[in-house]
């Protein structure tokens, strides 16, 4: 891993968290595959990162088992991998405070009464916590649309959905 690990970090578990999730890109990864990216030349597409860097990352999330290996090839988040959705939903968060003049990138909503989640990941319809396969994912009023033709994926993942629902490639 490409943080050192020191004596005070054995102390800590954000930094033991860091050596698996803390490395450049890695969280984007981890991102895609909530939003229903599963095959390696989507998360290549989607990211624009070197096709080595993502088979290394790929990889050490498959190890650390927060990524697992499909029959066919594609990548889907575990349990461990899905209990990550707080700390991705929470900087998103932060990023849209900080970052976002126009307002959040996505809302995120309970797909079964479009109710929009709190920063706690509670409905403000029903008031329910929602898990993550109930959380519908949408642009929001700060998401810019890229101009020219954009590629299938990025189509469905822009495109009002459930969390970890597996983007479908025409054939
Ligand atoms: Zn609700």
């Amino acid at each position: 891993m490409a943080l050192p690990s020191t004596y005070a970090d054995r102390n800590c578990s954000l930094a033991r968290s860091l050596e698996v999730v803390g490395e450049r890109w890695t969280l984007m990864i981890v991102r895609d595959a909530f939003f229903g990216v599963r095959r390696f030349g989507d998360f290549a597409t989607q990211l624009g990162i070197p096709r080595a860097v993502l088979t290394t990352r790929l990889k050490s999330l498959v190890q650390e088992d927060v990524l697992v290996r499909d029959d066919d090839g594609g990548y889907r988040l575990t349990d461990k991998g899905v209990a990550l959705w707080p700390i991705v939903r929470a900087l998103m968060g932060w990023g849209d405070a900080y970052y976002s003049p126009a307002g959040e990138k996505r809302t995120t909503r309970h797909d079964e009464d479009g109710g929009r989640l709190d920063q706690d990941g509670r409905c403000e319809e029903c008031g329910a916590l929602v898990p993550v396969p109930e959380i519908r994912i949408e642009p929001g009023p700060g998401y810019e649309h890229r101009p020219g033709t954009p590629d299938p994926v990025s189509v469905a993942i822009n495109t009002p959905r459930r969390l970890l629902e597996p983007v479908t490639r025409p054939v």
